[in-house]
């Protein structure tokens, strides 16, 4: 398919899924916006890399989403916005007597509150267009829950939430909203939590995988970042036209047990 013509920002991709989702979509011929809260050379490298690789338009352009009007200038800089993928995102793992709220505050601001403003700055650019995409990056934390995660799980419950509104707000004028739900994909996110977990449970690192993170995820696969990314690339495709205000899991099964 080609999404040629379209502009794609992606939220925190410099890495991870947000890079996942970015190679696919310029793989499909969109001009890309890439986003982190960092403004290094590699950045920009990154986004020149992504131009050459596939012949399309990539800028970097940062913009802390913890940061109502980072977000908000960050659709505006990029002067259109066709596609809006909301992928930013933090995780912290606490008890929640002893949770720190500052962690709870940035935890909600970036992985709920960012995708708020965003689709708000984007949605009247869709609307003048009468074509618009928005997807939101949640999780399988988006419709079940693990102890521990209480900040993280809340705000991926408030993404759903918000995916479905939007939907509604914009049906019928050539615009969808959906949410991702992914189960564990390994990306540096995860990769960060392997020490931890190893600490915790005293095991190596294989086990620690197979026995403790992808416990609950049957397949006992990771999902991959080009799994997700080609999910947001179906999600834009006119298959997908009436497909808004739901959820599409790519969890090797952890939402069917
Ligand atoms: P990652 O750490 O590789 O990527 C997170 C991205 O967000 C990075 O590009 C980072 O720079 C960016 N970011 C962090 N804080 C930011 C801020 N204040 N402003 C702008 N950008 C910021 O992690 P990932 O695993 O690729 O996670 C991406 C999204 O996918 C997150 O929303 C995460 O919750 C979700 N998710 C991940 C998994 C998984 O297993 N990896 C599963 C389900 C959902």
């Amino acid at each position: 398919m080609t999404l040629s013509g379209k502009t794609a920002i992606v939220t925190g991709s410099n890495s991870g899924i947000g890079l996942g989702a970015v190679e696919e979509l310029a793989r499909a011929g969109a001009d890309v916006v890439l986003n982190s809260f960092t403004d290094d050379a590699q950045d920009h490298a990154l986004a020149e890399r992504i131009a050459k690789e596939h012949g399309v338009k990539a800028r970097y352009i940062q913009a802390d989403m913890s940061k109502p009007e980072d977000c908000r200038a960050l659709i505006g800089k990029a002067g259109a916005c066709d596609i809006l993928v909301n992928n930013a995102g933090i995780q912290f793992v606490s008890p929640i007597e002893d949770f720190p709220t500052d962690k709870w505050n940035a935890i909600i601001a970036i992985n709920l509150s960012s995708a708020f403003h965003t689709t708000a700055a984007a949605l009247p650019m869709m609307r003048k267009a009468g074509w618009g995409r928005v997807v939101n990056i949640a999780s399988a934390h988006g419709l079940t829950a693990s102890p521990f995660k209480s900040a993280y799980i809340a705000a991926k419950h408030g993404v759903v939430g918000l995916s479905k509104t939007v939907a509604l707000e914009t049906a019928g004028q050539g615009i969808t909203c959906n949410a991702i739900c992914p189960g564990y994909v390994l990306t540096p996110l995860v990769e960060a939590q392997i020490p931890d977990q190893m600490k915790a449970h005293n095991m190596d690192r294989e086990t620690v995988i197979r026995e403790v993170m992808l416990e609950r995820q049957p397949s006992r696969q990771f999902a991959t970042t080009a799994e997700i990314g080609g999910t947001v690339v179906f999600l834009c495709s006119s298959a997908a036209d009436q497909i808004t205000g739901t959820t599409i899991s790519v969890d090797g099964g952890w939402t069917a047990m």
